[in-house]
């Protein structure tokens, strides 16, 4: 039976511990789920927002160029749109340049 600290090998199948980054049994790599795969973006986003915001860094760092150059140019736009995109990024609702939504956590 399957206990608490233990789950099945995407490849094999078998019983492996649940922290286990690759089957002991068939060496294949294992996926976590996607809820489990953290976003370590979200605090240096937010950080940069915070620090260089006004420059559009966090734009840049997440591949928003173009509006990382109107920032830049307009100094944040007037700090009242890095404050916007602070906010953004704060509550969770921030998105990357691929659409993926930068989470905290
Ligand atoms: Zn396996």
């Amino acid at each position: 039976m399957k206990s608490e600290n233990e789950k099945y090998c995407t490849e094999c199948g078998s019983l492996i511990n649940i922290r286990a980054e690759i089957c002991p049994r068939c060496g294949v790599r294992q996926l976590p789920p996607p809820g489990l795969i953290k976003d370590n973006r979200w605090l240096t986003c937010l950080l940069l927002c915070w620090f260089l915001g006004v420059f559009g860094v966090h734009r840049f760092y997440t591949g928003h160029t173009a509006i990382g150059v109107a920032q830049l140019l307009t100094l944040g736009g007037c700090g009242i749109w890095m404050l916007v995109d602070f906010i953004i990024i704060i509550m969770g609702n921030f998105k990357d340049a691929d659409g993926n939504v930068i989470h905290n956590g």
